[in-house]
């Protein structure tokens, strides 16, 4: 069976979801802080924590895991600014614990989430996976020491490793019942959405005064369930006897935080109120991916990849949320 870690997350549901609807056996390892046991439905669940070797090493003993798909992480660029503790011992530590026990029961595959937050500012656009990494945040820099921590891993112990740098993960299952549910959230569709719906007075634009051709961030939003369906054909690559991989994960398509918050006024047909604010810190300005390695290598490609789409299931999601 395929261990999946933050599984009752959001990406990791959806990849779960995916995973099932194939016909894989997987097994949840969550601690379920962060992460919602609806959003898992009935499967196999083992509630515990990562940070604890034993918890980790005990699904290893106790179940027979083939490959490993590693979610379970804290995911807030600002939260990892403001308490960089939490993302190096939340993030770091727990892959430690798995790919030791990886090692000793003899489980070769890992697909590990990665982020664009690890190139840090970007050199140039769109960012390919040549492109240095030099994260900008404590969040960035815990998913790149993760990456080198698999290099090393793979060097050493013949653990195969995919590393999927994710864009901007968005969206909802377009029928499933799950979606986005963050406490406190902190991510721009799912707040703009919230404002339309009139949970919160206002959006707050972080920057309008950024080098893009509207003053505000540029983000390359992905849909999740295409984030999930890479995770699945990662995973078979290495299943295929491909020992290791980097992929960028995106649509390819830069939108401004000005053109998400149009976006989710023509989907919603709703007033949102819009205010001006500062830049947060630990933003790069644009972010937009190559991701030509993964659609060529691994044969992905993006079904919902318009920004209206994802909005629309996004909207679907925050008006029927059951978490
Ligand atoms: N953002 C914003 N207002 C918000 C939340 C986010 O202007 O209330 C901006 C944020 O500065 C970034 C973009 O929206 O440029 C996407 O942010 P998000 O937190 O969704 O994802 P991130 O890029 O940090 O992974």
């Amino acid at each position: 069976m395929i261990l999946v870690t933050g599984g009752a997350g959001y990406i990791g549901s959806h990849y779960v979801r995916y995973e099932r609807d194939r016909g894989s056996e997987v097994l949840v390892l969550d601690d379920l802080r962060l992460g919602h046991r609806a959003a898992i439905d009935d499967s196999p669940l083992l509630i515990g924590d990562l940070n604890n070797a034993a918890v980790v090493d005990l699904a290893f003993r106790t179940y027979t895991i083939e490959s490993v798909v590693h979610f379970a992480a804290y995911t807030s660029v600002p939260e990892s600014v403001a308490h960089p503790d939490r993302y190096y011992g939340n993030n770091v530590v727990p892959l430690i614990h798995l790919l030791d026990s990886m090692v000793r029961h003899n489980v070769r595959n890992i697909v590990f989430s990665s982020s664009c937050a690890t190139y840090g500012d970007p050199q140039y656009i769109p960012i390919d996976e040549q492109h240095p990494q030099a994260p900008v945040s404590p969040y960035g820099e815990s998913k790149r020491v993760c990456e080198g921590m698999l290099q090393a891993y793979g060097r050493a112990y013949g653990v195969r490793y995919a590393s999927l740098r994710y864009f901007n993960a968005s969206g909802a299952h377009p029928f499933a019942a799950i979606g986005e549910s963050h406490e406190p959230e902190t991510h721009l569709i799912p707040i703009v959405l919230q404002a339309a719906l009139g949970k919160r007075d206002k959006v707050v634009v972080y920057g309008a005064d950024y080098p893009t051709p509207d003053g505000s961030c540029v983000r390359d939003y992905i849909h999740v369930c295409d984030l999930a369906e890479a995770h699945a054909l990662a995973l078979d690559r290495l299943r295929s006897g491909v020992d290791r991989g980097e992929y960028n994960l995106g649509s390819e398509t830069g939108s401004s935080v000005l053109e998400v918050i149009a976006a989710c006024r023509r989907i919603t047909g709703r007033r949102i109120t819009v205010e001006m604010g500062p830049r947060r810190p630990g933003d790069p300005p644009q972010l937009v991916a190559a991701s030509k390695k993964a659609r060529t290598e691994l044969g992905w490609r993006p079904s919902h990849p318009d920004l209206d789409e994802i909005v629309a299931t996004a909207w679907k999601w925050e008006t029927n949320r059951r978490y």
